[in-house]
């Protein structure tokens, strides 16, 4: 079997495993396993990983523009309608960001193995 990508299987909701296998049964609800290869997506937990790199990148795109606007030498109803255009545009990327970013973190934390920290109890 080739080994997929995490990346490209995540940014496409595929599974990490096999790259068959869609992961959401609705807009960021895990399917249990993969219907193609039966890889748990369960064990893996994603929080609020997703949305906080998904509010990250978009204020840092569309942040800028909420200054420019309201600054630039236009007609008030222009900078409020550009101020609306904003805000859907911005509402509409973090909607669209945010699947594929939590079905990424989830392809980086099977491929990685990664599970929750725990104490070492070693004996030295
Ligand atoms: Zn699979």
């Amino acid at each position: 079997m080739t080994r997929v990508s995490p990346i490209s299987a995540g940014l496409a909701e595929r599974c990490p495993n096999c790259g068959q296998g869609r992961v959401f049964r609705g807009y960021l609800k895990f399917k249990p396993n993969c219907q193609a290869c039966g890889q748990d997506f369960l064990s893996s937990d994603t929080a609020d990983g997703p949305a906080f790199f998904v509010g990250f990148i978009v204020l840092i795109i569309f942040a800028p523009f909420g200054f420019i606007i309201p600054m630039a030498n236009i007609g008030l109803a222009l900078k409020l309608f550009l101020m609306f255009v904003l805000t859907v545009v911005t509402i509409i990327a973090s909607l669209i960001m945010l699947p594929k970013a939590k079905s990424l973190m989830m392809a980086l934390q099977v491929a990685n193995k990664a599970k929750e920290a725990e104490l070492d109890h070693g004996d030295d």
